[in-house]
């Protein structure tokens, strides 16, 4: 971090500065120019608060030289991070993860059936919410603690590990057997609960907010890998625009950018992205060619009668055509990358 001293700065005020940032463990490297004095922070800048600097009588300007996320910070980390899920399972790290299923739990005949028809078209992951963040009140609110026993019941049956969400930190114990938590969108800033999934040695899949810019999500996997937690999967999901046709705007974009900031995988939703199920193949297959570690997928074996997100729910048929597709992308896009 690089702060500009006014002209003239006050003398007592400059050293109170410098004691504060000593007392903060940061070296001060000071570059006296004719017309400015630059200071040169060496150190974990992470911790110090920017603004608090700039409004600071004696600063004409700050700068971040380095991010303020360290953790999740490929510079601190130079290889890709694999996470493991379950003892058969990898995502990052040239492991792509299929994960596939329901927008919702439902049934048990309905969960084990699409459970049995994802894994035959290749998923490596079941999803399915047991506890559903549903703007209106009166919509279908999920199966909660009954829809987790549903799916522990399918992944017993197809051997696929699960992915669902936790909306409230309450119902954490509920959650002692599922592989992978996901932090939906509009949790994506509950601080509290990112520190205490920070606790726990489980996988988290963390959604970017609607309107999040990638370093506020880059932040909240920060949040989780303070507290010692290293298993973080990034998802791309979609972000709010002034586009009206499609439910958001796929970020695409955002796969490079935070696989070159960031040593974690990266994973995108098509479902949530695009809120139509006929343009998720396309955009599936946009994400992989991209560098995307994997797809999250919603399939429905009956999307016209879903209790939740039917419109964006592809059938088990359309789901093997996708990952067919896709399969068939990977190893070009491994050949084009070694290529670059
Ligand atoms: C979901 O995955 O079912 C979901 C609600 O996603 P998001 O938080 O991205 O809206
Ligand atoms: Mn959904």
């Amino acid at each position: 971090m690089v702060v500009i001293l006014k002209k003239n700065a006050n003398q007592v005020q400059y050293t109170n500065l410098v004691e504060w940032l000593k007392s903060m463990n940061i070296d001060i490297h000071v570059c006296q120019g004719t017309h400015e004095t630059i200071l040169g922070l060496i150190g974990d800048t992470s911790r110090l608060d920017i603004n608090l600097i700039k409004a600071l009588d004696i600063v004409e300007e700050v700068r971040r030289i380095q991010e303020p996320y360290k953790n999740a910070n490929r510079k601190f980390h130079p290889d890709d991070t694999v996470v493991s899920v379950g003892d058969d399972f990898k995502i990052g790290g040239g492991n792509f993860a299929m994960i596939a299923g329901p927008c919702s739990v439902e049934s048990e005949e309905q969960i084990i059936e699409i459970a049995e028809q994802v894994k035959a078209a290749g998923a490596t992951m079941l999803r399915g919410g047991a506890f559903k963040p549903r703007t209106s009140p009166y919509s279908f609110q999920g199966l909660k603690g009954e829809g987790l026993k549903l799916l522990l019941e399918a992944k017993k049956m197809t051997g696929l590990p699960i992915v669902t969400e936790l909306m409230d930190l309450s119902d954490l114990p509920l959650f002692d057997e599922v592989d992978v938590i996901q932090v939906g969108a509009r949790n994506m800033q509950n601080f509290a609960m990112l520190r205490e999934l920070g606790h726990l040695r489980k996988p988290i899949l963390l959604k970017r907010g609607l309107s999040s810019t990638l370093e506020e999500l880059l932040m909240s996997a920060e949040y989780i890998m303070a507290g010692g937690n290293e298993d973080v999967i990034l998802c791309e999901r979609g972000i709010r625009t002034f586009e009206t046709m499609t439910r958001n705007t796929l970020d695409i974009s955002a796969i490079p950018v935070l696989k070159t900031l960031s040593h974690l995988p990266v994973i995108i939703d098509p479902s949530h992205a695009i809120g139509i199920s006929k343009y998720v193949k396309p955009l599936s297959m946009a994400a992989t060619a991209a560098g995307a570690d994997g797809l999250i997928i919603e399939v429905h074996n009956n999307p016209q009668y879903a209790k939740c997100d039917g419109q964006q729910s592809l059938t088990p048929a359309a789901f093997q055509d996708v990952a067919d597709t896709v399969r068939a992308i990977l190893p070009h896009r491994y050949t084009l990358n070694k290529q670059m």
